[in-house]
């Protein structure tokens, strides 16, 4: 089934110059970014995306990290986007990762490990409308 997922490339990953070598892998993979922006996140963002996060001894190193640099937040489309995404960007920590994925060739660390993708489609729903409108989606 034809879905749409949410994106986020990390501030370690703009700050390294490296949106396109992260949309390459994205695209091989044979996702398609339907919506693209880039913006500085501000802490009320950050806070709000990973709310489910907040009780978690990371979470202030997470927004703090989150906010640090520009993030590109995209919307990805493809048959089973929100699972594919979730393999091809790999583990969360970049040493589990597996050959391949974002996380394995580019990040740094379990913090900052480049990207994130939405973990369901009920997720990647409520994700996409913290960030873009439906014109924005231009499939
Ligand atoms: P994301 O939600 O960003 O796609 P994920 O679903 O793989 O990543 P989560 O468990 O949802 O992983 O954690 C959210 C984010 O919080 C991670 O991507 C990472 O940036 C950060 N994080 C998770 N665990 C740790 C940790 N132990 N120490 C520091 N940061 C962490
Ligand atoms: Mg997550």
């Amino acid at each position: 089934m034809t879905e749409h997922t949410f994106s986020i490339i990390k501030p370690d990953a703009t700050r390294r110059n490296l949106t396109g070598k992260v949309n390459a892998v994205i695209e091989d993979a044979g996702l398609r970014i339907v919506a693209q922006r880039r913006i500085k996140m501000s802490r009320a963002q950050a806070e709000k995306f990973y709310e489910v996060h907040s009780e978690r001894p990371f979470f202030g190193e997470l927004v703090d990290f989150m906010t640090s640099a520009p993030v590109v937040v995209q919307v990805l489309e493809g048959d089973n986007a929100v699972a594919r995404y979730r393999e091809v960007m790999g583990a969360t920590n970049p040493a589990q990762a597996a050959d391949g994925t974002i996380r394995k060739l580019f990040a740094e660390s379990v913090g900052e490990n480049s990207v994130h993708g939405s973990d369901s489609l009920e997720n990647a729903q409520l994700e996409i409308a913290q960030f873009f409108s439906a014109d924005d989606i231009v499939g």
